[in-house]
């Protein structure tokens, strides 16, 4: 291990992640409600959080609530006005960092995103591998087989709830892809995380605090297999003693610049394998 006499700057920090990342293939990122929170989402803890400032906690047990009566569910969901963190991700649009980790993705760099977001910005900034592994809010799924569906594709008659799955053969209740409290995360999307993290060569956690399980445990698996990890964060993290780089800075003025960063890397790595390396390196500066 590196002993530094001081902590790099965030600039030579964002250097050095870009040229790790230029290096590697299978990228495997967690982004967090850090991500969210600058599209103006609120978080649901911490100062300014929706239970914070609400001086309350959400029920523990929305899940069973849930499966005694899912008709009943349905039809207050259907009746009640949205609350205030629905009609914020209503608004919310991405922001420059989630199109940064969709520009790493098409890079050819990332290959899997791990999402603890239900907000669809991932997705909507152009992120294609992706586990939402508390799921979506603009997502419906099948409690029995798992499948999922955009809810604007999916019609709910009010005067038949619970709504019940569209495949075949399966007649599941329908309930929102979020995933509730008291409700376990699906198997599929926690196999997918542990496919994507075993095959990383490389881990970067954008906006968690790290402190929700099982998203935690992906990157802390992956660093403890030797896998170098990358922590961008304004804060430090429960993870941050396992990182070997941090970016201590918002997502959306982080990951542009390593992008950025990281294209310079590539440009200079075509160039110097289509005309050899000598004369191409001068360019640099
Ligand atoms: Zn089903």
């Amino acid at each position: 291990m590196r002993r530094m006499t001081r902590e790099p700057t965030n600039d030579e920090a964002i250097e050095e992640v870009a040229a790790l990342l230029a290096r590697s293939e299978h990228v495997v990122a967690l982004a967090g409600a850090g991500m969210s929170k600058e599209s103006g989402i609120p978080t649901f803890r911490g100062e300014g959080g929706l239970y914070s400032s609400q001086g309350t906690e959400p029920p523990m047990n929305q899940y069973e609530t849930f499966a005694v009566d899912p008709a009943r569910w349905w039809q207050r969901r259907l009746e009640e006005p949205a609350g205030a963190f629905a009609n914020s991700i209503d608004s919310a649009q991405p922001n420059p960092g989630h199109y940064a980790l969709a520009e790493l993705e098409s890079l050819g760099i990332m290959t899997h995103l791990i999402t603890q977001n239900v907000d669809d910005l991932h997705r909507r900034a152009g992120q294609r591998s992706l586990t939402e592994i508390h799921g979506n809010r603009h997502w419906l799924r099948c409690t029995t087989c798992g499948m999922r569906w955009p809810r604007a594709e999916f019609p709910i008659d009010p005067e038949q709830l619970p709504p019940l799955c569209a495949t075949k053969d399966c007649d599941g209740i329908v309930k929102s892809d979020t995933v509730m409290f008291g409700e376990a995360i699906p198997a599929y999307a926690l196999r997918r995380c542990a496919e994507a993290t075993w095959l990383a060569d490389c881990f970067l956690t954008v906006g968690t605090s790290a402190v929700v399980y099982p998203a935690a445990g992906f990157p802390a698996d992956a660093a403890r297999r030797g896998v170098p990890l990358i922590e961008v964060n304004p804060e430090q993290t429960p993870l941050t003693h396992l990182a070997t780089h941090v970016v201590r800075l918002p997502s959306g003025e982080a990951l542009p610049k390593i992008v950025q960063a990281v294209r310079r890397h590539l440009a200079l790595r075509r160039t110097d394998s289509a005309s050899g390396a000598s004369e191409s390196r001068d360019e640099r500066a």
